[in-house]
C-alpha cells in the first residue's frame, strides 16, 4: 500500500497532483553559490498553501541575511536583499542612521523572523521522521543572540555533544540538529535517538549562514498543562 503523502507544514493529505515541493530552507539562500553548495538539500512535500505562505517570509528572512552577511560569498545575496529591502520600502522607514546620519541598520519583521525558523524546524522534522510535526505540540523559538542562560547553554551543550549535525545543501548555508531533549541520556554513538510515541519535548538546533542560529522547542500541549499545575500547586504551597 502506498504511504499517504501529507504537508510538512498543515498536515493535510496530499492527493495526486496536490504536491509541491519546498526547499528546506528556501532556495533564496543559495543564491550566488556553485552547484556544490546545492547538492543535497532538502526537500519536502508541501500543499500549495503552504508553499505560497511562506515566500514573503523567505524573502524577509533572505533580506536579514544579506544585511548580516560578511563573507564574500554573500555578495549576490546581500546586493538582492539591498535591492528588495528598498523596493519594499521605498520611504527607508525601516533603515535606522546613527547621529551623523550614516545608516547602521536595518529593522527586520521578528514574527516573520520566528515563522522562518518554526517553518524550517516543521521541514527537518519531517525530513527526519517521514511525517509532519503532530498537532499536539507547541513550538517556541529562541532567537536572543545573548541569551547566556544556564537552560540555553545546556540545551546547546546537549545538541552540540551528543550529536551529529547534518546539513542541507552545504553546511556554510544551513546546518541543523533535531533530536528528543532528555537530559541524562548517553549517546556515545552519537546517533539520532528514535521518537517516543508520547516524546515530551524535541528541540532543534538550526544556524543559517555561520552568523544567525536559533533554538526551536517543540513542547507536548499535555506536558505544558501537567508542568503549570506543579508551579501554580508549589506557589500555593
Ligand atoms: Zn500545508
Amino acid at each position: 500500500m502506498k504511504k499517504i503523502e501529507r504537508c510538512y507544514n498543515c498536515g493535510k493529505e496530499l492527493k495526486e497532483g496536490q504536491s509541491t515541493k519546498e526547499h528546506i530552507p528556501a532556495k533564496t539562500m543559495f543564491k550566488g553559490y556553485d552547484s556544490n553548495y546545492k547538492a543535497n538539500r532538502i526537500t519536502v512535500p508541501s500543499c500549495f498553501d503552504c508553499n505560497n505562505e511562506y515566500s514573503r517570509v523567505d524573502e524577509e528572512f533572505r533580506n536579514m541575511i544579506g544585511i548580516k552577511a560578511r563573507r564574500k560569498e554573500n555578495d549576490i545575496i546581500t546586493e538582492k536583499s539591498v535591492k528588495s529591502i528598498l523596493r519594499k520600502d521605498p520611504c527607508k522607514s525601516r533603515l535606522r542612521y546613527d547621529m551623523e546620519g550614516n545608516v547602521y541598520g536595518v529593522e527586520f519583521n521578528e514574527k516573520d523572523i520566528i515563522d522562518y525558523h518554526v517553518k524550517n524546524f516543521k521541514g527537518v522534522f519531517y525530513y527526519q521522521y517521514g511525517y509532519p510535526l503532530p498537532d499536539c505540540y507547541d513550538i517556541t523559538v529562541n532567537i536572543d543572540e545573548n541569551d547566556y542562560s544556564d537552560f540555553t547553554l545546556c540545551t546547546i551543550g546537549y545538541l552540540k555533544e551528543l550529536f551529529n549535525w547534518k546539513c542541507s545543501g552545504h553546511e556554510d548555508i544551513f546546518k541543523y540538529c533535531i533530536q528528543p531533549y532528555r537530559l541524562g541520556v548517553i549517546n556515545d554513538s552519537k546517533k539520532d535517538l528514535l521518537l517516543e510515541e508520547d516524546e515530551k519535548v524535541i528541540v532543534g538546533g538550526l544556524v543559517y549562514n555561520q552568523e544567525h542560529a536559533a533554538l526551536v522547542y517543540a513542547v507536548r500541549k499535555d506536558y505544558l498543562t501537567e508542568i503549570e499545575k506543579i508551579v501554580t500547586n508549589e506557589v500555593l504551597l
